[in-house]
């Protein structure tokens, strides 16, 4: 990793070059919540001023740029007792401004099962290969618990990282790209003043942390709490929307679509994200539904986040957002579900 100071001036400077050359997303407001307060989304973006780099957090995550809700991944066409199948994707150099640490973890959680997993997805690889990320830390809001994770810093997965220091950044290089780009600006090598306050910088952003889940031992916990009445209690409240996933920068359980032409002679396959709590997720062909239960879907959900993905990748697939707990209706979110699940062991691991 490289080091430089830019002055905030610069970096403006420095990004507007880069939306007049790319396709640019940031964080902006959208909307204000029933409180006033502020909604935040990942938008679209053509000049530096539209860019909120205050921002809280997201209502939704940045996946949806790499996994779109739904995206077509072949046609076919039949003619001639023969069958021809077309695949085409295509994307824009792109540049995403402002990504938070915990996002970016959460994308290179994705990286290891759509690149690095047995089935790499060429359509995401596409979006990851040309998609500049510029992370940008912050003091963390206060129901957020990425800092348990270990996702509140992060060390690759991008190509610039800015931590705030006044009127200046302090940038970690990541990448050849992101040092070339750099040279149409003015940047200087960190003094060990500088170097000094990055380091202070990270402790209070530690520090800053007021939600905190106790995820020692957690893996275990959910072996040994397979049939705890937890899973009821919180199975009983959930509506089955959904949301959690859609929102969850790491879920992405999708489905398949088939839609063929009335005609017979072309179709077109389709893949649309889907939430594991939604009701026919575990539905077969004649009607068998293998997870017919609100308690066992919302189970499976948490078991896949912190256990089966541990078990697969030696890691847990949640950076503690809580996206989902903000969005949920229902109010079941992360934090209590596995404070719930230590209450019932009664050994500590
Ligand atoms: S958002 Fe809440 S209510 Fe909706 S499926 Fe997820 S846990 Fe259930
Ligand atoms: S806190 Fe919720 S939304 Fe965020 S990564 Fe974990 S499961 Fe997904």
């Amino acid at each position: 990793m490289i080091y430089k100071i830019i002055t905030k001036k610069e970096f403006k400077k420095f990004i507007n070059g880069l939306i007049s050359e790319n396709e640019a997303i940031g964080p902006k407001q959208v909307d204000t919540d029933a409180k006033g307060k502020p909604i935040y989304q990942f938008k679209q973006v053509h000049s530096f001023d539209e860019i909120d780099l205050d921002y809280t957090v997201t209502y939704s995550s940045l996946k949806n740029f790499f996994l779109p809700f739904r995206e077509e991944l072949s046609t076919f066409s039949f003619e001639n007792n023969d069958w021809e199948q077309n695949i085409e994707y295509h994307v824009n150099p792109r540049v995403i401004i402002g990504v938070r640490p915990c996002d970016i973890n959460a994308l290179n959680k994705l990286d290891n099962i759509f690149i690095n997993g047995k089935f790499p997805s060429p359509y995401y690889l596409a979006r990851r290969m040309n998609t500049f990320l510029i992370g940008l830390d912050h003091i963390p809001p206060a129901d957020c618990f990425c800092e348990s994770f270990d996702a509140h810093q992060v060390n690759l997965g991008f190509h610039l990282f800015c931590s705030d220091a006044g009127d200046k950044y302090h940038l970690a290089i990541n990448s050849s790209k992101a040092f070339n780009f750099l040279k149409n600006v003015k940047t200087g090598e960190p003094t060990e003043k500088d170097n000094k306050a990055y380091i202070e910088r990270k402790k209070l952003i530690k520090k800053k942390f007021r939600t905190r889940v106790n995820t020692a031992g957690l893996y275990h916990y959910l072996d040994l709490e397979f049939k705890s009445p937890i899973w009821k209690k919180w199975g009983d409240k959930c509506l089955n929307c959904g949301t959690c996933a859609m929102v969850c920068p790491t879920c992405y359980c999708f489905g398949i679509e088939e839609n063929i032409d009335v005609s017979l002679k072309k179709s077109q396959r389709e893949r649309i994200q889907y939430s594991c709590n939604i009701v026919d997720f575990a539905e077969v062909a004649g009607g068998h539904n293998f997870r017919p239960l609100n308690e066992d879907r919302l189970k499976y959900r948490y078991y896949h986040h912190y256990k089966g993905f541990a078990e697969n990748a030696n890691e847990q697939i949640c950076v503690g957002c809580n996206r989902c707990g903000r969005a949920c209706l229902a109010g079941i979110n992360p934090k209590d579900v596995i404070n719930d699940l230590r209450l019932e062991s009664t050994d500590e691991l």
